[in-house]
């Protein structure tokens, strides 16, 4: 028989530090669309969880007075897409959010719980770490700021420490007009699939010149990975078909694809190389 575990609500943030300082192995429950799924999976796991849908400084989209945005943890994937500033803002996060489950699963699943989930196929980390975001985190010894590329210390580890959580998603303001932008996944098929590996591209070009270019890969490695290699390439160049091969060589070292259920090493490797030239492909068009 499995051991039965037990929801406690919290109603303001003090009170949810409060549980989980005084509750060692709590964990918050926000969506719940992954967690469930591991508690069904581990049912004699009987650690607690801490509802934390009705936190107020978790939740809502806001824009400080210099036009950076911040996203509340547990704003769900249907919020965002009902969002049409945000959207035009940052397409990649839009198609990623439009991208991730069906609609009963962009009901309920949060931004925050896609990020400290820390799977590396999850779809909305390539978006924002080519967006730069930082995450606001808020534990027992109050809060403190870290840039996403640093939150991914292995496969589903992260730098929360212990008591602590996601407040939000810090994301600089920016103007989508000068982007050239993509964000590609492959899955078993088009829809409601898990990622099997993800690019999100983002070039800023002048005259053909590359000013500026964030690459990250989803499932190429066991965490999201910024590929910084193929983006040192970039800036400064012409953008024209012969770099290509250049970012494919830079994008296979740059990765260390895992082999898991829905993939294997062999497969991530022929198909990132492909998917990297798609990708930018998708990106000059002009469609995320
Ligand atoms: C059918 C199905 C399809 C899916 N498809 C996709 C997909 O296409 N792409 C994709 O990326 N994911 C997918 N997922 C995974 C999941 O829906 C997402 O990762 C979702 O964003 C998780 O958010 P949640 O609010 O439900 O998290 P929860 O399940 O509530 O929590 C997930 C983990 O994060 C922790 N947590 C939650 N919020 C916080 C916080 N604010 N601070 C610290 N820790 C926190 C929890 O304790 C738990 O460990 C799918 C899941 C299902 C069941």
């Amino acid at each position: 028989m499995s051991t039965p575990w037990s929801i406690v609500a919290a109603d303001t943030l003090d009170d949810l530090l409060a549980v989980m300082q005084h509750n060692p192995g709590c964990r918050p429950l926000a969506g719940g669309t992954d967690l469930l799924v591991q508690k069904q999976l581990r049912p004699l796991d009987g650690e607690p969880c801490v509802d934390i849908s009705r936190i107020p400084e978790l939740a809502g989209i806001s824009r400080t007075s210099a036009g950076d945005w911040r996203i509340g943890a547990t704003t769900s994937y249907s919020q965002i897409l009902a969002d049409p500033v945000l959207c035009e803002t940052f397409p990649m996060l839009a198609r990623a959010a439009g991208l991730t489950g069906g609609w009963a699963i962009q009901n309920r699943g949060t931004l925050g719980g896609n990020l400290a989930n820390a799977s590396p196929a999850a779809d909305s980390p390539p978006a924002l770490m080519c967006y730069e975001a930082e995450l606001e985190l808020v534990g027992p010894s109050g809060s403190r700021q870290m840039p996403l590329a640093d939150f991914f210390l292995d496969y589903r580890r992260t730098a929360l420490r212990p008591g602590e959580l996601i407040a939000a998603i810090l994301v600089p303001a920016r103007d989508p007009r000068v982007w050239h932008e993509s964000y590609t996944k492959v899955g078993t098929r088009e829809a409601q699939s898990i990622a099997k590996l993800s690019l999100a591209i983002a070039l800023h070009l002048e005259d053909g010149i590359v000013l500026q270019a964030f690459l990250a890969g989803g499932a190429l490695a066991p965490t999201c990975v910024r590929l910084i290699e193929c983006e040192t390439l970039l800036v400064g160049a012409r953008f024209e078909r012969a770099l290509i091969p250049r970012l494919q060589d830079s994008l296979q070292r740059a990765i260390h694809p895992i082999d898991d259920l829905r993939s294997n090493e062999h497969y991530r490797r022929r198909v990132a190389s492909a998917l990297l030239e798609r990708a930018l492909r998708t990106a000059m068009k002009g469609t995320a």
